[in-house]
């Protein structure tokens, strides 16, 4: 069994404070500040340019690429890490679309980050030539899987409700009508136990700040599976990505494998505080980690909705059918979660009425979820909420 006491410790939480936000940004591994500041004053400090080679910088997006896929049931030397998500997202979309010549719909679900069909227009926009991002309800994805469709470009769990599609079936369903997959994971890897083998996907992202804690600005993963690695062409051709960066040839070669998927230099300070977040995975079980959420967010709902008779749950109700979070719609929800943030429960805020809670075992408990609770209730009871201050919009909610 994982000892989540043990893994609780390994984090830095502020004094009095239950966080529930991550899922968007996780908190600070205690080792992470240690090992940036490493590769900071040892490394750049003391190596300058040599730790390129002497340090491994240029081998770190591979190397954290290979721990990151033992979390999402990938196989070793399919998973690189760099740039943004929504970077990712463009490169895995523009490689999967060149895979099917012959068809022009991106199929996706309007439950999908926005970023990700955002990059999806401007890359549909580009390639121009009939083209279209044709987005359904969640539910309606599967009755619209057809072989017009040249990729199904989804986000495992949906960010604002948590819903959890079946990448299993659906990656069959699209394969039987001849389509590519391309998978988010931004929800999943580090939430729930994914196996992206197992289930044939053809690509996959995914981001490394939010529940893999790998600190604001962390890079983004993308996979490609191995029998794609050779036709997969990187849209976005950097040097990095070349199968001979230091040749300085003119003219560009993809590398191999996944590696072709490197753009530019790599942000090796952040990748340094990624690489330590990682560690505390070691002694983690995927299994176990989902049973324990299953069982704080179903302590969650049941509580909330014995005290809070002003809050609906948005997610879904069986909990196999949602990922690590847990959504309620509030119409003051922007305000309530700014008197819940007040009081030290950190959730946050999706737009229209969404108060969104991150359900994260490595480091909550069953005391955490019943402060959370209690405050929660207090903040409804007492209409806390409704204060001038709370109902101010900051930039980000
Ligand atoms: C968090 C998230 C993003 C954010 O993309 P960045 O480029 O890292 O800012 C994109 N897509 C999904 C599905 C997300 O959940």
């Amino acid at each position: 069994m994982t000892d989540f006491e043990a893994t609780r410790a390994m984090f830095y939480l502020p004094e009095g404070v239950v966080y529930l936000d991550g899922n968007s940004l996780g908190p600070l591994p205690r080792t992470a500040a240690e090992r940036a500041k490493a590769a900071v004053e040892r490394e750049w400090g003391e190596m300058l340019i040599t730790a390129w080679n002497k340090a491994g910088w240029m081998e770190q997006p591979s190397r954290i690429g290979n721990r990151i896929a033992r979390l999402i049931g990938a196989e070793s030397g399919s998973v690189v890490t760099g740039d943004t998500l929504s970077i990712k997202v463009y490169q895995a979309l523009a490689a999967a679309l060149a895979m099917r010549p012959d068809r022009r719909i991106v199929l996706s679900d309007k439950g999908n980050f926005p970023s990700d069909l955002y990059m999806a227009e401007g890359l549909l926009g580009q390639l121009g030539n009939g083209y279209r991002l044709k987005t359904v309800e969640p539910e309606d994805v599967a009755a619209n899987i057809d072989d017009s469709v040249a990729v199904l470009m989804l986000t495992e769990v949906d960010y604002r409700t948590g819903r959890l599609h079946d990448m299993k079936a659906l990656t069959r369903a699209a394969h039987a009508a001849g389509a590519i997959t391309v998978w988010d994971l931004a929800h999943s890897a580090g939430a729930l136990p994914v196996n992206l083998a197992g289930a044939g996907a053809d690509f996959a992202v995914g981001c490394t700040y939010k529940f893999l804690n790998g600190g604001p600005g962390a890079p983004a993963f993308i996979y490609v599976a191995p029998r794609h690695s050779k036709n997969a062409l990187p849209a976005l051709s950097g040097w990095l990505g070349h199968e001979a960066p230091f040749a300085f040839d003119l003219a560009y070669r993809a590398g191999r494998g996944v590696e072709r998927m490197r753009v530019g230099t790599p942000p090796v300070i952040q990748m340094a505080a990624l690489e330590a977040a990682l560690d505390v995975w070691g002694a983690v079980d995927m299994t176990d980690l989902r049973s324990r959420s299953i069982e704080l967010s179903e302590r969650f709902i049941a509580g909330v909705e014995a005290h809070c008779s002003e809050v609906q749950l948005v997610s879904p109700r069986d909990p196999h059918r949602r990922g690590s979070q847990v959504s309620f719609a509030f119409e003051n929800g922007y305000a309530a979660m700014q008197a819940l943030i007040a009081r030290g429960v950190i959730g946050d805020f999706r737009a229209p009425d969404i108060m969104r809670f991150g359900i994260t075992p490595l480091y909550l408990g069953e005391a955490d979820i019943d402060k959370a609770i209690e405050i929660l209730a207090e903040v409804m009871a007492d209409r806390l909420w409704d204060h001038p201050d709370y109902h101010r919009r900051a930039a980000v909610t």
